[in-house]
């Protein structure tokens, strides 16, 4: 099967073969049309998978058929638990996005540097890529809000938990709209995250890689 027979539209197509990507990763063949049928999603999956195209790709999909957001409020949020992967996912949104007629601004924000240059770029911001503490700071200080989220992605769930962001992460569930779409990967299927698949997750389709 091919990236065109997963229902992506043609300038989504147009940046896959622009990246060289021939054929769809089995991961992206079972989560590209979950995600766009607006299911739950577990995937446990490593680096070098492709989960990373395995979720944008469908994310840009259903975003650009949205109007501009134009506020604080943000759509769509992917919780990651570095900054090096936070600048990785970005750039592969940015990748993917190019060619579409729907301008999709994402931004990254992490801790270790400055707030206020972050602060000030983030109106009108569609796709949020945040580790948990600077997500946390961005929403005390009014910066963004996450009540009326469509989307969450949380990529590499064991990692966030190992490095001892379970407080942040139940304060910024607390903070989510009812109604909403998740998704989760981790590497391993390691104990500590079935709470958190319990809380998040309805009725998902599992992918295992
Ligand atoms: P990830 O698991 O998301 O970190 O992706 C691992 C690497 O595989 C990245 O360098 C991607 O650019 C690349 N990649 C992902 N999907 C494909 C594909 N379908 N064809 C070729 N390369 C891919």
């Amino acid at each position: 099967m091919n990236f065109s027979e997963l229902g992506l539209s043609p300038q989504i197509i147009e940046a896959i073969n622009k990246a060289n990507y021939n054929k769809p990763y089995p991961i992206q063949l079972e989560a590209i049309p979950a995600i766009l049928q607006k299911r739950d999603l577990l995937g446990i999956a490593q680096t070098g998978s492709g989960k990373t195209a395995s979720y944008i790709l469908p994310i840009l999909e259903k975003l650009q058929q949205t109007a501009i957001n134009k506020g604080r409020s943000i759509p769509v949020l992917i919780i990651v638990p570095t900054r090096e992967l936070a600048a990785q996912v970005e750039e592969v949104i940015r990748t993917f996005s190019q060619f579409l007629s729907r301008t999709i601004k994402s931004q990254a924000v992490f801790g270790g540097v400055s707030i206020n240059p972050q602060m000030m770029k983030l109106n009108g911001t569609d796709i949020l890529v945040a580790t948990p503490g600077r997500l946390l700071d961005l929403l005390s200080k009014n910066a963004i809000s996450i009540s009326d989220l469509k989307t969450l992605v949380l990529d590499e769930a064991d990692k966030v938990l190992n490095l001892g962001f379970k407080e942040e992460i139940d304060e910024i569930l607390s903070r989510l709209p009812k109604n909403r779409q998740n998704i989760l990967f981790s590497a391993t299927k390691e104990d500590a995250i079935n709470g958190l698949i319990e809380k998040l997750l309805k009725n998902p389709i599992k992918i295992e890689i």
